[in-house]
């Protein structure tokens, strides 16, 4: 049985929200900052697995289908010519989740990169340099109408002399070692894992089974290494298309075709304790995607 969208029995469950609180007294749900996220996962003998992540791997790989139900019913509208309705749905909801995942590569462009100094994207700066975009203030500048003040519209140069690059692209430019928070975002293209297209019990086992394996056959000897383990998740041949590579422009039809299923991860151990082993999601290696 295919897994719905949105089933509780898939690994979409995994992903934790919290409330907050948005303009017009609204309350909704966003993802948990990933510093909050910790799956235990418990394995034989007393032993729990925590897994965690860092370097914004969840944020970046961890995708989910839109539950924007007017986004959906968007989409749907536009679709009278599939006559079956179950088949139009699910067609729609396609059609809405390969915008949310364009969005969400967009938000990782270099056009939509802010400026650390006065918060203007990039492309306001030409060739990094001076910031050109204007603001307008209305206030008292200077006018006059029946020799009253009136207020009235005045155009602002931005002050801000270079592109300042926020925090991780530098780190990127200055070419830090493999750990880089956005090592490979600039690229516009991602591996996205597509939560909802597997079981949550099949996620569990293959993320549990992976780190066992690698687990027992390194520690006490070698020893885990310091600047990670790369392990493969590889959810199987039931589950092909559930990886993604997906770049500006790929339809997501396209990418399912593909037929992805395995990708590799770095993987860090934090602490030492046998029964209770923290590991660390950080980097996904998209060139080993099969
Ligand atoms: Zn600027
Ligand atoms: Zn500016």
């Amino acid at each position: 049985m295919p897994l719905k969208i949105g089933d509780s029995q898939s690994s979409r469950t995994l992903v934790p929200y919290v409330k907050y609180n948005a303009p017009k007294n609204l309350t909704l749900d966003t993802r948990a900052d990933e510093s909050t996220i910790e799956w235990s996962i418990s394995v034989s003998g007393g032993v729990t697995y925590l897994i965690r992540f860092s370097q914004n791997f969840s944020k970046k790989h961890l995708h989910t289908s839109t539950k924007k139900l007017e986004h959906v019913q968007a989409e749907y509208d536009q679709l009278g010519h599939i006559k079956d309705d179950d088949a139009r749905w699910a067609a729609a909801q396609e059609a809405a989740d390969e915008k949310k995942f364009h969005r969400q590569l967009a938000h990782r462009s270099l056009n939509e990169q802010r400026c650390k100094t006065c918060n203007h994207p990039i492309s306001d700066h030409p060739g990094s340099g001076k910031c050109m975009r204007k603001t307008q203030t209305l206030g008292f500048h200077g006018q006059m109408k029946n020799g009253k003040p009136v207020k009235s519209m005045k155009e602002n140069e931005c002050t801000c002399t270079a592109y300042l690059a926020p925090y991780a692209e530098k780190r990127r430019d200055q070419g830090k070692p493999t750990i880089n928070p956005l090592l490979g975002a600039t690229a516009q293209t991602n591996d996205l894992i597509w939560l909802d297209r597997i079981p949550r019990a099949h996620f569990e086992k293959v993320i549990q089974e992976s780190l066992r394996k690698r687990y027992n056959a390194v520690v006490p000897n070698p020893g885990w290494d310091a600047k990670g383990e790369h392990i493969e998740w590889d959810f199987g041949p039931a589950n092909r298309g559930c990886i993604l590579k997906f770049a500006t422009g790929t339809r997501l039809a396209d990418a399912k075709a593909q037929g992805h299923s395995c990708v590799e991860v770095l993987i860090t151990l934090d602490n030492k304790d046998a029964t209770r082993p923290i590991f660390t999601v950080c980097h996904l290696d998209g060139k080993k995607t099969k």
